[in-house]
């Protein structure tokens, strides 16, 4: 599955980084690093991960092509 993370939108609350850390990884203060392109036993806790984001800037799947047009 592919995700998008808007990081205008990401605040490195790190929400993501406790739940999905084999995909999500924080850089020093605020600059999160990712995987595009999750792999299938680590999808379930994007999905966890995208819910608990405060702001919401972690796009999942169909959402990504969504968000490119
Ligand atoms: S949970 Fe959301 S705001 Fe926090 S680091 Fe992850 S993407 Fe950024």
């Amino acid at each position: 599955m592919r995700i998008v993370v808007d990081l205008t939108r990401c605040q490195a609350y790190a929400q993501c980084v406790f739940l999905a850390p084999a995909v999500f990884e924080l850089h020093g203060e605020e600059a999160l690093l990712y995987r595009p392109d999750v792999p299938d036993e680590q999808i379930d806790r994007v999905r966890q991960a995208a819910a608990a984001c405060p702001v919401q800037a972690i796009l999942l799947g169909a959402e990504v092509s969504a968000d490119a047009r």
